[in-house]
């Protein structure tokens, strides 16, 4: 009886298989290794204390994953395998629907000959688009702007459709808001491949001198400062929501949650925080909005504390913490750093 962890070497992923681990599951991982790296599980097997299995490949090879699920006698998937980056998903669509969509497809086709039907997907904010309130409740209308938000709305709908057509599902839709931090070892962390996009990790490499300076995009927004604000939610405390979560499949249902804080923090008060823990100053510039950017979101988080007895617990400067924590010890990121 094990879980199985698509997208388990990722960044939220490695986390959460973490978390599995000292809860005492048995874990099995596919990932392609698209955006990670195999030494990611080592790491994991090493805070953890005990192993997991890794079964490398693709969630879109149905046959692969339908043989995984019966050898290993899954009894619930928790979906993470996935492409996130917005701006490349403008540029790369059907890319973006294959892996998401279409690869969500073939493993739930796969789950449901195995006969596995408790599954925890990782959804996104994007789906709410632009605020018509704040903040974003579950019931929020969904118009993703991004093609990447819109293959993440897709799959949502043929969950509920899935569930609807057969009672005996048991689904979580979790939207994550701005997942930041980094285990508390320093051994795990987010180290995407190629050129990062997101605030956090360009910070953290403006911090260590790996990049020269940041660009804050846009600081005319209608914010308290003028710069974006998000709800940056510790990837530890994501982790723990996916555990509880995992509780609530023991009912049937199809539910959806906003996994964030509840509080939202702007570019200049993550870029102080930032030097606050590092002890550095974090050179920057004001450049231009971000085509397609929102000025200003932030969860409502109460579903989740009612329901999943679930609430974020660490706060901004633990976040930053954590995030340079990981980057000291891993300068040049997973390649080049000893476990
Ligand atoms: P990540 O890129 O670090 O992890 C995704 C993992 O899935 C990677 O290890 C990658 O190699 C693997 N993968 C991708 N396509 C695959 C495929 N076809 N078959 C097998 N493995 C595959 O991303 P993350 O930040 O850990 O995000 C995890 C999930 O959460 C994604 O679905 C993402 O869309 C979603 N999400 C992330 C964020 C965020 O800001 N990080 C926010 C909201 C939602
Ligand atoms: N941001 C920025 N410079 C960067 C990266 C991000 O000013 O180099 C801003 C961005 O405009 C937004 C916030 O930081 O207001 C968070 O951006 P991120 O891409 O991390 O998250 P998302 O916009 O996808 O929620």
């Amino acid at each position: 009886m094990a879980i199985l962890v698509t997208g388990g070497a990722g960044y939220i992923g490695s986390h959460t298989c973490v978390s599995l681990l000292k809860a005492g599951h048995d874990v099995v991982v596919i990932d392609n290794f698209g955006n990670s790296y195999p030494e990611v599980l080592h790491r994991v097997e090493k805070i953890a204390g005990c192993t997991l299995i890794n079964a490398p490949g693709d969630i879109r090879d149905r046959e692969f994953v339908e043989t995984v699920l019966k050898r290993y006698r899954c009894t619930s998937v928790i979906h993470f395998a996935g492409l996130k980056a917005v701006g490349e998903s403008a540029s790369r669509p059907l890319f973006y629907y294959d892996c998401n969509v279409v690869g969500t497809l073939r493993l739930l086709q796969a789950m449901r000959t195995a006969g596995v039907k408790k599954f925890i997907f990782s959804s996104t904010a994007t789906v709410y688009g632009t605020p018509q309130y704040l903040p974003y409740d579950e019931k929020h209308p969904l118009a993703p702007e991004s093609v990447y938000g819109q293959t993440k709305l897709a799959v949502e709908k043929m969950l509920e459709a899935l569930r609807t057509a057969d009672p005996e599902w048991s689904i979580a839709i979790l939207r994550y808001f701005n997942p930041v931090g980094a285990h508390e070892s320093g051994l795990i962390g987010e180290d995407p491949k190629g050129i990062p996009n997101n605030l956090m990790p360009i910070l953290a490499q403006v911090a260590s001198g790996r990049r020269e300076k940041l660009t804050i995009w846009g600081n005319d927004y209608e914010t308290r400062d003028g710069t974006g604000v998000r709800d940056y939610i510790h990837v530890a405390d994501l982790a723990d929501g996916h555990m509880a979560a995992l509780k609530v499949l023991e009912t049937a249902g199809c539910r959806t949650f906003n996994l964030g804080c509840g509080t939202g923090y702007s570019v200049m008060e993550v870029i102080r925080a930032f030097e606050h823990v590092s002890n550095r100053a974090i050179p920057y510039e004001i450049g231009a909005r971000r085509p397609g950017d929102i000025g200003e979101f932030y969860a409502n988080p109460v579903q989740a504390k009612e329901q999943l007895g679930w609430q974020a617990t660490k706060d901004l400067r633990q976040m930053c913490e954590d995030m340079w924590h990981f980057q000291v010890k891993n300068p040049d990121g997973y390649n080049n750093s000893e476990l």
